[in-house]
């Protein structure tokens, strides 16, 4: 098999420079992402050339500023295929975006005797918000099982779905099994059962092609900082007419159109839901990542990540004692592979491969109902990107078989 070498590392400052361990292995992407200098540059080119407050002033800098974020609006609209720049609203991450949805739509439509239906292999931003949104109002929080391969079970959803159902909340990827959920049919059932469906793209939109009215998503969520932008921006991504019917949930200033002394009048979609000074250089940032991923291809990003998990799936799976979560095949998976070794706590074993420069996540990923459902407590994590290649794998595997022999002595 010809050697499977990162699409690009040279473009990571992480890695070059004088003061750099260019050797580092990053396996934590799913956590979040190196960033590559184009994003480094937009973020230093706002900040000493841009940098104005938006959509308030009048003189040039201030026009500059607001041209820049709004034509980010515009990159993330296009990069997931959103109908229009009105359909994305800026906000801190996929948590923030799903907290939004859980309070504002739900908050106003979601009823006792309702139900919310969510899955086993959720991460707590898209499990939490659900569980307390359902606790404040009486409705019924339902959960979608796996099968032993770590894939959803589409026969047990279909049977849970009724006229009850009011909103079906999934994961795209999961960022522990990997799982990539079928989405387009969850959405088809949850349509036809009179429900909205919500996803959360946070490990999915940085690895994968994503369109968003092609799954029928009518809310989308995720993050810049795990797809090579800036911590503390994010998106959410709604359909028109259920962004019309959802009250704003953050008062004061930018959100408004007119303010007397008793009533207040809201702006248009979606400056009414981005209150206050909204993170200005983040989506800067998010955009030239975006643009750097598109210059890549996220077709060619998946292909990469896929054919890296196979390799480590079969390289992994040939040590003696160590488990793998999730689907056999990498083409069932994100590049994700959550993994334990038998009778190694999972972070003593992360501190060992730290020990050898590899950086792995150890823990329960946020995903505590999994872990419970999966029998553990905690696993380790690898996760990959564009610039990890084959030779990082072979780090990790040598790593664990010295881990392995660390503790068996
Ligand atoms: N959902 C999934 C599937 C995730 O992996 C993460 C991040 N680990 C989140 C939601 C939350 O993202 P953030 O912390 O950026 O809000």
């Amino acid at each position: 098999m010809a050697k499977l070498s990162p699409i690009n590392k040279t473009d990571f400052p992480m890695w070059q420079g004088a003061d750099a361990v260019p050797d580092a292995v990053y396996l934590d992407s799913a956590a979040t992402a190196q960033k590559p200098q184009a994003v480094i540059d937009a973020l230093v080119h706002y900040y000493t050339r841009q940098n104005a407050n938006v959509h308030r002033g009048v003189y040039t800098l201030a026009e500059q500023a607001t041209e820049a974020y709004e034509n980010a609006r515009q990159t993330v609209a296009d990069f997931i295929h959103a109908e229009d720049t009105a359909n994305i609203i800026f906000t801190r991450g996929t948590t923030e975006s799903l907290n939004w949805i859980a309070q504002s739509w739900g908050g106003t439509y979601i009823q006792a005797g309702d139900e919310i239906i969510i899955t086993i292999m959720e991460h707590h931003s898209n499990l939490v918000p659900w569980q307390q949104l359902a606790l404040r109002t009486g409705a019924k929080l339902r959960y979608v099982d796996i099968d032993d391969q770590g894939l959803l079970d589409m026969t047990a959803y279909r049977a849970m779905l009724s006229a009850r159902t009011k909103i079906v909340a999934v994961t795209q990827v999961s960022n522990v099994l990997g799982t990539i959920n079928p989405i387009q049919e969850i959405g088809q059932l949850a349509h036809a059962a009179g429900a909205i469906l919500v996803v959360d793209g946070a490990q999915s939109a940085p690895h994968m092609p994503v369109d968003v009215q092609a799954l029928g998503a009518d809310f989308f969520a995720f993050s810049g900082h795990k797809m090579l932008g800036p911590t503390g921006i994010g998106v959410l991504y709604g359909k028109m007419a259920l962004l019309e019917a959802m009250p704003p949930i953050e008062f004061g200033g930018e959100m408004i159109s007119k303010v007397e002394k008793f009533q207040t009048t809201w702006a248009d979609i979606p400056w009414r839901f981005e209150g206050g000074t909204p993170n200005i250089a983040g989506a800067i940032g998010l955009a030239a990542a975006i643009r750097y991923l598109q210059a890549i291809g996220l077709d060619k990003i998946r292909d990469h990540e896929r054919a890296l998990t196979a390799y480590a799936l079969d390289q992994l799976k040939a040590i003696p004692g160590l488990i793998i979560y999730g689907p056999q095949d990498a083409a069932q998976r994100g590049g994700v592979i959550a993994f334990t070794l038998n009778g190694v706590h999972p972070h003593d074993l992360a501190t060992v491969l730290d020990t050898q420069q590899v950086a792995v996540r150890a823990g329960h990923h946020c995903a505590q109902p999994l872990m419970q459902r999966l029998g553990v407590v905690a696993t380790a994590r690898a996760s990959f990107y564009l610039y990890n290649g084959q030779a990082d794998v072979d780090r990790l595997v040598a790593a664990v078989n010295e881990a392995k022999e660390f503790f068996q002595q």
